[in-house]
């Protein structure tokens, strides 16, 4: 699938997953998980998300981050 990228040239460190690495270099919302025993899986991700670009912390995914202006991708269809 994301063949385009990997012809950028792809490095994909020994402990991570190639997901991981290719979503390490596309600018994404990173939301942090809470421990929440009320939920199946034990936890919850926060509504905060972090700018995996410049570290921005916004309170909702916005199409482009009010700091460093890049556009976020959205990394559901990957
Ligand atoms: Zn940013």
């Amino acid at each position: 699938m994301a063949e385009h990228i990997s012809r950028k040239g792809i490095r994909v460190k020994k402990n991570q997953s190639v997901i991981e690495a290719m979503q390490s270099m596309i600018p994404h919302w990173d939301h942090e998980k809470i421990e929440d025993p009320s939920y199946v899986l034990g936890f919850r991700y926060a509504r905060t998300c972090r700018c995996s670009v410049c570290g921005y912390v916004s309170s909702f995914e916005k199409p482009v981050c009010p700091h460093c202006q890049t556009k976020m991708k959205n990394l559901a269809g990957l």
